[in-house]
């Protein structure tokens, strides 16, 4: 068996398509997927020896670099003293304790292993909390791949979803209510006609798994005035923004506090987590105390809350949000400008240390989820940064991160790199 040279073969002789996530297939991008074999700071490396600025960075789990000596060191030595006991830890609660005294909305926490989890885990929550069913979701907005939250838009205006995968029952999205993020009118409709059975109303904060969205002026505020007036539960799903936007999450940068929070990426430092946190008299409602089930083999791992607490303790320190930010505005403005030399409608969109570029000329902000991208330019572009040693998220509609390990010089060839990829794309286009 040639594994090297033809791993990706190989891995689909095993694996389901060949990964075990479908945006690592690179399906969109017309190339085999690359296979990294390690990393270190900002730059990963292939098994090829290729090496690459990284922006996926783990999908935004790692904002201090790959490999950190201070993440890398707490995981060592935790799994020295054992992976897991399926008992309670010291450790766990020191984790629950800084998440609690960082995030605004966040009294107690529970912490799980995945994004996933958290989500599916505060929805039923929010259901148990109300005694209500139904839920509001907005367009785009991913919340990991609970059966009931993989609904989409189905035709007409405030209609409930229909299942946006084979295997989930018409049946399991039907109390799932899917709307267009930011479109004030329609959130009031929806209240107005669902608001006495409205369990929650889940959304990302800021939309980062369809691009990089941010809310329009008070629409979160609209969101928090709604929840209240119906009595519903409002779930920000923190899973990127959480520590990525400031150490207080997206709610703290927006000033809207939500109901629960849902973390993961950032908080496990690279390792399997996520969490779920909110005031005390619904988390109350979780078993044991409560009626609502929810529990798990290997929550709070010794491994995955050491890299928490390790990655925590330097956020706290360092607070690197500003200089992430500034970093991540320069980027942006050489890659608008790299876009515009080459007369591509490019329209690069940020928030904090996150950006991600549409092929289109539509503005982010109007994005409802149906309109559609020039995939084929992207894919174009993709492989052109590639090419060039830098590795980008690997679809249209994913976020690039930057991390504390992101250089000024990282930065100046990346724009560069841009540049000559926007030329090719305006070349053949
Ligand atoms: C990644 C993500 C999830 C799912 O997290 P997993 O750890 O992949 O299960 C949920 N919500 C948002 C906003 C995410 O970005």
């Amino acid at each position: 068996m040639q594994t090297k040279d033809n791993l990706f073969e190989y891995a689909r002789k095993y694996i389901p398509g060949g990964v075990n996530s479908p945006v690592r297939s690179f399906q969109s991008i017309g190339i085999d997927p690359v296979f990294m074999h390690h990393g270190k700071g900002a730059s990963i490396t292939d098994e090829r020896g290729r090496s690459y600025i990284d922006y996926c960075m783990s999908w935004g789990a790692l904002i201090a670099g790959h490999a950190d000596p201070a993440v890398t060191d707490n995981i060592i030595d935790a799994a020295q003293k054992g992976t897991s006991f399926g008992t309670a830890t010291r450790k766990e609660v020191e984790l629950a304790r800084m998440i609690a005294e960082a995030v605004p909305s966040i009294d107690r926490v529970r912490l799980v292993n995945s994004g996933t989890e958290a989500v599916m885990s505060a929805v039923r929550l929010a259901r148990g909390y109300t005694g209500r069913d139904k839920v509001v979701k907005f367009e785009g907005a991913y919340h990991g791949h609970a059966d009931h939250l993989l609904g989409r838009a189905g035709s007409g205006a405030a209609t409930f979803g229909v299942p946006d995968c084979a295997g989930v029952p018409e049946d399991f999205v039907k109390h799932t209510l899917v709307l267009p993020f930011n479109d004030p009118e329609k959130l009031e409709d929806a209240i107005k006609e669902h608001g006495d059975s409205l369990a929650a109303i889940v959304t990302e904060p800021v939309m980062a798994n369809c691009g990089v969205i941010p809310p329009r002026d008070g629409f979160l505020q609209q969101m928090r005035e709604a929840a209240d007036r119906c009595g519903a539960v409002l779930i920000f799903d923190e899973v990127i923004t959480g520590f990525r936007l400031s150490y207080g999450g997206a709610q703290q940068c927006y000033g809207v506090t939500p109901d629960i929070t849902c973390l993961g990426k950032i908080i496990g430092g690279g390792m399997p987590v996520g969490a779920f946190g909110g005031r005390k008299e619904i988390m109350n409602h979780l078993a044991p105390d409560g009626d609502v089930y929810q529990a798990g083999t290997l929550s709070g791992n010794p491994v995955s809350v050491s890299a928490g607490i390790a990655i925590l303790d330097k956020l706290e320190a360092l607070r690197p949000y500003k200089q992430l930010r500034e970093r991540t505005e320069r980027l942006c403005r050489g890659l608008e400008k790299g876009a515009e030399q080459a007369d591509l409608d490019v329209e690069v969109s940020r928030t904090g240390s996150m950006f991600s570029l549409f092929f289109t000329a539509l503005p982010p902000v109007d994005y409802n989820g149906a309109q559609q991208q020039d995939t084929e330019t992207f894919a174009h572009f993709f492989r052109a940064m590639l090419k060039q040693g830098i590795y980008m998220s690997p679809s249209a509609f994913e976020t690039n991160f930057l991390s504390i390990a992101h250089e000024e010089k990282d930065v100046e060839k990346t724009v560069e790199g841009a540049m000559r990829a926007f030329e090719l794309c305006s070349n053949t286009g």
